[in-house]
């Protein structure tokens, strides 16, 4: 009778344990949604008086030509930057917020239309770049597509923006499949990145390279693949070597 008394007091103190455990991670699933939805909604509302601001700017320096001297033309430079910076940035936290919430529904798509429609986008890029890219037929996945649609682009995108100033750069795109796992693959021939920075790139904000080197980035791009690619239960690495360029992979689940 004691060992049983011990027995259910263990069973109730499981249980209690339990719904406490419940409970917590129900609140921190609530104050995340909260914090998405408030990190949303500012970066909207932001955006509004911000485009004002660089317009009226732009006015300004358009109308107003005769009576401005250089300095005004350069501070009125200096603030449309700023502006342009924060719109950019705005942009992309959002687009970070919105890999959760406006998720789709995974369903069988076919890869190789999919990143045509990404290299669609880069279109002018690629031509500024003089980049050569070349990619191999690539697998139907299970994914979210127009979420697949953005990690190509931003990986397509970085492999671009990226490059050594004195060489053209090569962007090669391929997939690997086995064990219902596709490896996808953006190789490029690039500047190349520290390995001690391999998973740091990964994380929000972090950067590596000047902003003003490399056409004013934000740091957010690899994180939203990094969420998308988690979403997806896959996984996202790089392999490289500062002036080895970089490969980045990344595994979706094959279409059944
Ligand atoms: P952003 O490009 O806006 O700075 P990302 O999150 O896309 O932000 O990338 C984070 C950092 O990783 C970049 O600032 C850059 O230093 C490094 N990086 C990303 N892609 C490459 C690449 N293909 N070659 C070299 N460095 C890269």
């Amino acid at each position: 009778i004691t060992r049983m008394g011990g027995v259910t007091t263990d069973i109730t103190k499981r249980k209690a344990l339990e719904t406490d455990l419940a409970e917590k991670t129900k609140t921190l699933e609530e104050s995340n949604n909260d914090l998405q939805q408030f990190a949303h909604i500012a970066s909207h509302d932001l955006r509004e008086p911000l485009r004002m601001v660089a317009s009226f700017m732009q006015l300004l320096e358009r109308n107003y030509a005769e009576s401005l001297d250089d300095r005004a033309r350069e501070y009125i430079g200096f603030a449309v930057n700023g502006a342009k910076r924060m719109d950019a940035l705005i942009t992309d936290l959002l687009s970070f917020s919105r890999v959760q919430s406006h998720g789709r529904a995974m369903t069988a798509v076919d890869s190789d239309a999919l990143l045509k429609e990404a290299l669609e986008n880069l279109a002018p890029r690629i031509t500024e770049a003089a980049a050569t890219i070349d990619h191999t037929s690539l697998p139907r996945v299970l994914a979210d597509g127009p979420q697949l649609i953005q990690v190509f682009q931003n990986l397509v995108g970085n492999a671009l923006k990226y490059r050594a100033p004195d060489r053209p750069v090569t962007i090669r795109i391929g997939a690997t499949q086995s064990d219902q796992i596709a490896t996808f693959t953006v190789r490029d021939t690039g500047i190349g990145i520290d390995p001690q920075y391999h998973d740091q790139i990964f994380r929000i904000f972090q950067r590596l390279h000047g902003r003003e080197a490399y056409g004013g980035g934000t740091g957010v791009g690899l994180a939203v693949c990094k969420r998308i690619v988690d979403r997806h239960g896959g996984r996202i690495w790089v392999d490289s070597a500062p002036g080895q360029g970089s490969t980045f992979a990344f595994t979706l689940p094959l279409a059944p």
